[in-house]
């Protein structure tokens, strides 16, 4: 009779082990590493396409971030579109693609590492004023290298886009965030008075991952505080109610990053018709300036210059800081802007105004004292595969008159355990650029203490910056005003959602362990008087620092520089889908918006040419 070979049943009776014994904590290490070291493999992403001169396809897409691959990759689904996608980076690195190693990616070959300015007394504690605006330079752009909290805005947010560019009403864009949902927490997606707001079975991995027990401690302490203070728990971010406190959901699940590249691009990476160029950097978009119709690109790729032809348009996708830069290039600009570098204006639009962000102001409570909760940084390592910290996030009003319509500040907190200065010192000085006394001060505060470092969020700014050139040379960096505080009423929202979140560290946890709020070295206000109104006013003003949100620059609307159809104003031929189309910032983040974009030009683009049919 047929015998099972030994080495079977060994390899059955240890699986059938590891799965009964998947609760002991070294077994889960060993599935998580496991799981990670699959999840970071690097192959399956498209091959890069081997442009030659003259190349032609039906549409060129530039740019293959976050709006930009969705893009391409939808075109693409009708077998009669030749679509080319044009990349300036390359491939997602292993620390793009796990979860949880977002942090050293700043400042390599897949970050463009950009300095944005501030105003002159503004953001003192950046040293000449100057932050760092991270931008992902790969496939997947942002959607590579970003924080993966996924957060979409209020429903105002949409209506409010809804007044200039007729369309994109929330009833119109919630269907394009629910197309891209791959939404995996059932305890939204089965309650009935959240699941209409979500889908299942979009490419977007969304998921709140199941922490260890001390991280999930630390959720339950930090939203109970929140609930002493009047902010309430609720289910989600993204649910019918728009004021509260939660864990927030994550682009990622099974240890893989949901960047764009991984959820559009991999699956799609054989289609005929979709051809993706890696390392291209377009420098122009060529425009017929008679017929005032864009014809393709101009385009740096390996050391040499070619030209590659849209039958049918270009659609740039480059992003809030790229797409104006390109555009101005390309003589689509401010017209007194573009003389300056004696670039021919084809059209005078209002390319590169309107920037908006989401500032923030952060604030640093000291909790337990003690070496044991160090344990919370022991267990860094067990979350590889998921979030690094424990963090929450939720929203909150101070004036009555906003409730009903939507909230004023985003909260976003991560807690750190004691003893770990000497790594806050590296991310605040690497990833903030804040100033060496200020960061000291951070982490000297956790030199015995647990610190809950807390980012007040100011959701909708009235101040406006700008993306300028810097010369008609494409390969120098823009100029990036970011503009924070020039309307003075921003300097006095902040400061009031900063006071309400101060009470914090009157809340039972914060008092029966003796903590409080740090005092943080900030030069710029050490004259005055620590916990006064003026210094927290000046603490405000000098403290600030961005989300990495840059929207706007080329906002839709009859005043703006695209309509609601992304068709840039009186050019044929050229559209721009990403984040700088949007007339104003959504009160959420900016990537599911970003993405909502992609997938909503594409239908716009489809039914343009009756590629598919208006409510089919
Ligand atoms: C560090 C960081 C953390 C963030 N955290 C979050 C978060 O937690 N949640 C959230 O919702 N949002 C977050 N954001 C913001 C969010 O990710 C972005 O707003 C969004 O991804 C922008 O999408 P986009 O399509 O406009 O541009 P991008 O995703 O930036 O795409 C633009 C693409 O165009 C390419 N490109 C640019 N110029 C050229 C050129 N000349 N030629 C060819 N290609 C070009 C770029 O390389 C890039 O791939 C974060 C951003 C950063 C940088």
């Amino acid at each position: 009779m047929f015998q099972t070979p030994n080495l079977n049943v060994f390899v059955n009776n240890f699986l059938g082990f590891v799965q009964t014994s998947s609760y002991l904590p070294w077994v889960k290490w060993l599935l998580r590493l496991f799981a990670l070291s699959q999840a970071i493999s690097p192959t399956g992403w498209p091959k890069s396409y081997d442009l030659r001169d003259g190349d032609r396809f039906d549409f060129v897409v530039v740019g293959a971030g976050s709006a930009g691959a969705i893009l391409a990759a939808r075109l693409s689904e009708v077998p009669h579109f030749s679509v080319l996608l044009l990349e300036a980076g390359g491939d997602p690195p292993p620390a793009s693609v796990a979860p949880s190693l977002f942090g050293t990616l700043a400042h390599t070959k897949y970050d463009w590492d950009y300095r944005a300015q501030l105003d002159k007394n503004v953001g003192a504690v950046h040293p000449d004023g100057v932050i760092y605006m991270t931008r992902g330079k790969m496939l997947g752009g942002c959607s590579s290298n970003n924080y993966e909290v996924y957060a979409r805005g209020t429903p105002k947010d949409y209506d409010e886009w809804g007044q200039v560019a007729p369309g994109w009403e929330w009833d119109s864009v919630l269907p394009y965030f629910k197309k891209l949902e791959g939404f995996k927490d059932p305890a939204v997606t089965e309650n009935p008075d959240h699941a209409y707001l979500h889908s299942t079975d979009g490419p977007v991995a969304i998921t709140r991952p199941q922490t260890n027990s001390y991280f999930n401690e630390v959720n339950e302490i930090v939203l109970k505080s929140y609930e002493e203070m009047g902010i309430k728990r609720i289910l989600e971010l993204n649910g019918p109610e728009s004021l509260g406190a939660a864990q927030p959901h994550y682009t990622f699940a099974n240890g893989r990053r949901s960047s764009t590249a991984e959820a559009y691009l991999r699956p799609v990476r054989d289609r005929y018709n979709l051809k993706v160029t890696k390392y291209a950097r377009v420098t122009k978009v060529l425009i017929d300036d008679l017929r005032l119709r864009a014809s393709g690109v101009e385009i740096f790729l390996g050391g040499k210059k070619i030209n590659v032809f849209a039958n049918l348009e270009v659609i740039v996708s480059a992003g809030a800081i790229d797409t104006p830069k390109l555009l101005m290039l390309s003589g689509i600009g401010p017209r007194e802007e573009l003389l300056k570098f004696g670039i021919h204006a084809i059209v005078d639009l209002p390319v590169g105004r309107n920037l908006q962000d989401h500032l923030y102001v952060p604030i640093v409570f000291t909790g337990k004292k003690g070496i044991q909760s160090i344990v919370q940084n022991l267990l860094v390592p067990t979350e590889l595969d998921s979030y690094p910290v424990p963090s929450q996030s939720g929203y909150f009003s101070v004036k009555q008159s906003y409730v009903l319509q939507r909230p004023q500040f985003q909260i976003f907190n991560i807690r750190i355990g004691a003893t770990a200065s000497p790594i806050i010192l590296f991310g605040l000085r690497t990833l903030a650029n804040f100033d060496e006394p200020f960061s000291y001060s951070i982490s000297k505060a956790n030199k015995d203490r647990e610190i809950d470092v807390t980012s007040v969020l100011l959701l909708h700014p009235r101040s406006r910056g700008e993306v300028v050139l810097s010369s008609s040379n494409p390969f120098d960096d823009p100029l990036i005003n970011m503009g924070y505080f020039r309307n003075e009423e921003d300097v006095q929202t902040t400061l009031e959602g900063l006071k309400y979140m101060l009470q914090y560290s009157n809340t039972s946890y914060y008092k029966n362990n003796g903590g409080g709020i740090a005092k943080l070295d900030v030069t710029a206000c050490k004259q005055l008087k620590w916990g006064s109104d003026d210094y927290w006013r000046c603490y405000v003003q000098n403290t600030v620092g961005s989300m990495l949100h840059p929207v706007g620059t080329c906002k839709m609307g009859p005043k703006g520089v695209v309509d609601e159809k992304l068709r840039v104003h009186g050019i044929f031929g050229l559209r721009v889908a990403d984040t700088s189309i949007m007339p104003r910032i959504p009160g959420g983040n900016t990537n599911a918006p970003a993405m909502m974009i992609g997938e909503k030009a594409a239908d716009i683009i489809k039914i343009d040419y009756n590629a598919i049919y208006k409510n089919s």
